[in-house]
């Protein structure tokens, strides 16, 4: 389990880091739904380039900051009804007071924060 997330891990994912599990790796990926971490990969040695779908950011990108999401989703969940969640729960931006975004390099306001340029570094 991850974060309170309890999918599975991929096959792929878990074939792979067998293979190089003689090897010190550091890995840049461009996967966003942990499966690395799943498999077994410590998140000092992942760098996900894209984002993921566990942190959300503001939809204009206004602050450098991303915010853990997993428990918020957890509540929209629970709280569905017809597909549809109610409005208080819908996150809005602490900064500027737009609607949140998933944290994914999609548009020209992807946020990369601090530990995304930890990362990097
Ligand atoms: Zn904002």
């Amino acid at each position: 389990m991850l974060d309170g997330i309890d999918l599975d891990v991929t096959p792929l994912h878990k074939i792979l880091l067998d293979a190089l599990s003689d090897k010190k790796i550091f890995l840049l990926s461009t996967n966003a739904d942990k499966q690395f971490e799943k498999a077994g990969l410590s998140t000092d040695q992942i760098f996900c380039t894209q984002g993921d779908y566990f942190h959300i950011q503001c939809r204009k990108g206004c602050h450098e900051k991303t915010y853990a999401a997993v428990d918020l989703f957890r509540k929209m969940d629970a709280a569905r009804e017809n597909c549809m969640i109610p409005s208080e729960l819908v996150p809005k931006c602490p900064v500027c007071g737009v609607p949140m975004d998933m944290n994914l390099r999609k548009d020209q306001y992807f946020v990369q924060d601090e530990d995304w340029y930890a990362a990097e570094e």
